[in-house]
């Protein structure tokens, strides 16, 4: 395929073709190709897959992370699909493409990453691939989970409430002051727990999920993986501004940057925390920032104005 084509199609595009061509498969298949991971039945349990990868340039540059960190993301970028699947994680393969300018000791300090983050989560490291690599570094991650109930993106009902776990928009702004370097004006302790969010996101598991109807990990943006949800629900959203909760520091380092905190909370993506529906009126941890309606897609700010929102956010070839 010509790459103006791919441009043309997209991230989504492509996938969707590629979801034509991979369907119909065993009926152990539960969930296919569309969701935060797929889920297969196994014997009596219901297995969980995903697949993530980063990729030098795309995802990162080796200039301001360290394999270390390249270490921990990787796992915890495949650890938030298994999350929004409301599953646990068990088993975790990484394949790596190594260019020549990598020594042995940056590759031991990637899976060191990963153990430290693996051990906190029960996850044991059983596998991958190694190559060498003409182009820049790639890691490929591949994580195994099970769950008792797989949540997809598909469950949500109109009048369920639409919560967030979480800060949205600090990874975003994160990579931007790295992105920056030094010339800044955004204060050393904002900027270090802003560039932590998006070198080293921490993403955690809903502990009660009994009333959550569909659920997704924000990786895309706010507003895209909205979309996301409400596209393979088939309904509508109407989210409130004003209840969308920002962290300090990202309030403090945008008004230092001259930026509109929202553009980030809204749609910068990597923040790996969920983004889910439930039918209870309020959860604990979780903001509630709107609600599922019928059909359309609403954001009303705090002086009662509504507007129509996109998915807006990023995506791969556009
Ligand atoms: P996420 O942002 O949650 O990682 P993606 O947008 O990467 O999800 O992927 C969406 C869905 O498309 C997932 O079900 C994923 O497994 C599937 N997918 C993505 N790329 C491919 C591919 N090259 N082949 C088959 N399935 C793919
Ligand atoms: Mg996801």
């Amino acid at each position: 395929m010509k790459r103006s084509a791919l441009s043309k199609l997209g991230e989504f595009g492509l996938i969707k073709q590629i979801e034509n061509i991979c369907r119909k498969g065993s009926r152990d298949i539960l969930l296919h190709i569309g969701d935060d991971a797929a889920a297969v039945r196994t014997g009596s349990k219901t297995t969980l897959l995903c697949s993530d990868m980063l990729t030098e340039g795309v995802h990162f540059e080796l200039k301001t992370a360290t394999f270390r960190q390249l270490g921990h993301k990787i796992l915890a970028v495949n650890l938030s699909d298994i999350f929004a699947m409301g599953g646990r994680p068990k088993f975790f393969l990484l394949n790596i493409a190594i260019p020549a300018k990598c020594s042995a000791g940056n590759i031991k300090d990637i899976y060191r990453g990963i153990r430290a983050l693996a051990d906190r989560h029960g996850v044991s490291v059983v596998g991958g691939d190694t190559t060498s690599s003409k182009g820049g570094l790639v890691l490929s991650g591949t994580l195994v989970g099970d769950a008792d109930r797989a949540i997809s993106r598909k469950g949500a009902r109109p009048g369920d409430g639409i919560f967030i776990a979480g800060t949205p928009g600090d990874s975003a702004i994160g990579l931007e002051l790295l992105r920056q370097g030094k010339g800044n004006k955004v204060k050393g302790t904002w900027k270090k727990y802003l560039t932590r969010r998006h070198l080293m996101p921490e993403p955690m598991p809903l502990t009660r999920r009994k009333d959550v109807t569909s659920m997704i990990d924000i990786s895309d943006g706010l507003l895209a993986d909205l979309c996301h949800i409400c596209d393979e629900s088939g309904v509508g959203a109407v989210i409130h501004k004003d209840r969308i909760p920002l962290s300090g520091e990202l309030v403090n380092a945008s008004a230092a940057l001259k930026k509109d905190p929202y553009e980030y909370a809204l749609k910068g993506g990597e923040d790996f925390i969920l983004l889910f529906t439930s039918s209870a009126k309020s959860r604990k941890g979780a903001m509630r920032i709107g609600e599922i309606t019928k059909k359309g897609r609403y954001i009303i700010d705090a002086a009662g104005r509504k507007k129509m929102f996109r998915a807006e956010g990023y995506e791969h070839f556009k």
